[in-house]
């Protein structure tokens, strides 16, 4: 097998969880860590959009269930999510590290992976993204994303070089049908009902939890969540 690359996950301190506001910018810093580290995004949006799209896994009572959560900004029960995440946790890809990008969202799904996670060699840290609430809702109703290859832009922020086509593929760019802003109105208030609480609870665990400044410049964020690992890397474990 031929050797990893320089960058590889052993600078990261664990497999890293994503925590932030609808629009935070989750995805764009997942993909960033992903393409850094050579280690896979799972992202519970991406993996139940998947299932809504799939013309298959749509007809199922989960696939409408789920359909029907997200469209009205809503969760989608945890014992579906979990059983998601545990199977894709067991692919060959997460062996070297993973970054878990919108999961946990609640307390019981934060529990279960403490849980599902028992034993193994390094614990999760927990990187929380902070936007001001006033300007996530353009960053949602800007957000454009490549059905391809999945690069995120926004109108307003980070246009494509072309309006509407993605630079990497030269496709024409999709809107998510919850990037709405009555749909963002519901997913923040899903927010601070059930994902803040999340928040908190990786936070009073300090030596495995940074908090970053997401109002910032994509390129700056990243900085800092590298700063915030290496830091996380060099504390020692509970
Ligand atoms: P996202 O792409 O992370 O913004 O997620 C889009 C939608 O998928 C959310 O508004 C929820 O309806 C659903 N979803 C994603 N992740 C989770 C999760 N961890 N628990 C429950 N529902 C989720």
């Amino acid at each position: 097998m031929p050797n990893p690359p320089a960058n590889t996950s052993d600078f990261l301190p664990g497999p890293v969880l994503l925590l932030g506001a609808p629009g935070a910018g989750k995805g764009t810093q997942a993909k960033l860590l992903m393409d850094e580290f050579g280690i896979p995004q799972i992202s519970t949006g991406d993996i139940l959009r998947a299932i809504k799209n799939d013309p298959v896994k749509a007809n199922t009572p989960e696939g409408s269930q789920a359909r029907s959560l997200m469209e009205q900004g809503l969760l989608v029960p945890d014992q579906l999510v979990n059983q998601l995440v545990a199977t894709r946790l067991t692919e060959p890809d997460t062996a070297r590290g993973y970054i878990l990008d919108g999961f946990p969202r609640t307390l019981n799904q934060a529990e279960w992976l403490d849980g599902h996670l028992t034993g193994s060699a390094l614990p999760v840290v927990a990187i929380s993204i902070a936007v001001p609430e006033r300007k996530l809702l353009e960053r949602i109703t800007g957000r454009l994303i490549c059905p391809v290859c999945g690069t995120i832009y926004n109108i307003y922020s980070e246009p494509p070089k072309t309006a509407g086509v993605c630079d990497r593929d030269g496709v024409a760019l999709t809107h998510r049908a919850d990037d709405t802003e009555e749909v963002f109105r519901e997913r923040m208030k899903t927010f601070d009902q059930q994902t803040a609480p999340v928040i908190e609870y990786y936070r009073s665990h300090g030596n495995r939890f940074a908090e970053v400044n997401g109002d910032q410049a994509v390129d700056v964020i990243l900085q800092s969540i590298r700063a915030a690992l290496l830091k996380l890397r060099n504390q020692p474990a509970a």
